[in-house]
């Protein structure tokens, strides 16, 4: 869209341009493997990277087009690629940046699969990867060495929540940069939907989306994409995206689409519903510690408050040091609306413990850490579903 409106209005009204003669709003599912050619000047001359037009399945379809389009738009991106999973997004990034002998910078509070796929690199395929304290800002420029490539970011971290100085990061790395070793810096921008935080206007060169959570905001599909401004760089992504044979199902990105206009309504409502439950946990003798970017004790908060806009349904708490992993076991079992279960951003809301001491070079264990993801029921409802599971511990 040329003249910007409220992102709320964009979600609703897209470019999207439908058959002739025929008006929606929904945007038409195309199924394709083979895109045909009208004959084979128009085979040799179309170039699936340039994306001027369609040239196989694989490479996308006026659906997956639309999707992708719309994805760089709520982001403020130019450039967006769909992956089947947030997880293949964070691989096609990895495998488009890196090579043997390069370096990678990596979160200690990163998604433990991102993680592990760090390890991978490290273990198979000559590449070294470290991992920086998540709160370290500006002192990331001393761990940037000459083979360093790429420095992940991820705001908050996962399951922890420390909101780092994005800033201070992209400002090392572009210096860095600006002497002629390029350093991308990428941001799993998933917490925030792209919504809650504009991350290339903090210099971030490359987002990465897990459309799993509240893009599709069903919890029915998995879907990953990577969006950037920078031509160069789409490019390279879209070569490892094309050898990995990373394509993603129309029926699929039906959903992802049907969900974005709604997507910032029930962001709000998953934040105010996660504030409230949040903030009465907080007042509780059974509770040591909520770990809530909007909250004032969460590490990075005031970078939190400085450049977001917003939080959504994701919070941890960590129980008082007298509860055993035994009893706080029996809490999540003991309650009835949450339910048990991985990822976030779907109606429903979730709790799931985590043992964190497994996950991070420097945790010392405070008590036992579970995370909520708020859905759209009634916080009181919520509230009224742990007390009764409190007063039974
Ligand atoms: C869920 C998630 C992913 C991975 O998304 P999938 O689609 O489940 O592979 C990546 N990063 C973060 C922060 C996530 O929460």
């Amino acid at each position: 869209m040329t003249d910007r409106k409220s992102l709320q209005t964009e979600l609703v009204h897209s470019d999207y341009t439908p058959p002739a003669g025929f008006g929606a709003f929904p945007v038409a599912i195309h199924h394709a493997s083979t895109v045909l050619f009208k004959n084979v000047a128009a085979l040799r001359s179309r170039n699936w990277q340039e994306k001027t037009g369609y040239t196989y399945g694989l490479h996308g379809t006026p659906t997956t087009f639309t999707l992708e389009a719309r994805l760089a738009e709520i982001e403020n991106g130019k450039h967006c690629l769909l992956a089947p999973s947030g997880l293949a997004a964070i691989a096609m990034v990895d495998f488009a940046l890196l090579k043997s002998g390069d370096d990678v910078l990596l979160p200690d509070n990163v998604y433990n699969p991102n993680r592990d796929i760090a390890r991978w690199l490290t273990q198979d395929f000559g590449v070294t990867a470290r991992f920086y304290d998540p709160m370290i800002g500006a002192g990331i420029a001393g761990l940037i060495q000459p083979n360093t490539r790429l420095i992940w970011t991820e705001a908050p971290g996962s399951v922890t929540m420390e909101v780092p100085d994005i800033p201070a990061i992209c400002k090392a790395a572009a210096e860095k940069s600006a002497g002629g070793q390029k350093v991308h810096v990428a941001l799993d921008n998933t917490w925030s939907a792209g919504i809650a935080f504009n991350a290339f206007e903090h210099g971030i060169d490359i987002v990465m989306q897990a459309l799993t959570k509240y893009q599709s905001g069903g919890s029915d599909v998995l879907m990953g994409a990577v969006i950037t401004q920078d031509k160069e760089l789409i490019q390279r992504i879209a070569l490892a995206h094309m050898r990995l044979g990373f394509g993603v199902s129309a029926d699929d990105a039906y959903l992802v689409l049907r969900g974005l206009p709604t997507m910032k309504l029930r962001f709000d409502a998953h934040d105010a519903g996660a504030r409230k439950v949040a903030a009465w946990l907080k007042a509780r003798p059974e509770i040591a510690w909520v770990l809530h970017p909007a909250f004032d004790d969460c590490p990075g908060h005031e970078n939190w408050k400085r450049d977001f806009s917003g939080a959504g349904g994701l919070f941890s708490v960590i129980f008082d040091a007298r509860y055993t992993e035994e009893q706080t076991d029996r809490f999540i079992d003991s309650l009835k609306l949450f339910k048990i279960g991985y990822s976030w951003g779907g109606p429903g809301s979730l709790c799931v413990p985590y043992r964190i001491q497994s996950m991070r070079k420097n945790w010392t264990d405070q008590g036992q850490l579970l995370r909520f993801n708020i859905g759209l029921e009634d916080p009181a409802d919520l509230i009224a579903d742990i007390e009764q599971v409190f007063s039974a511990l």
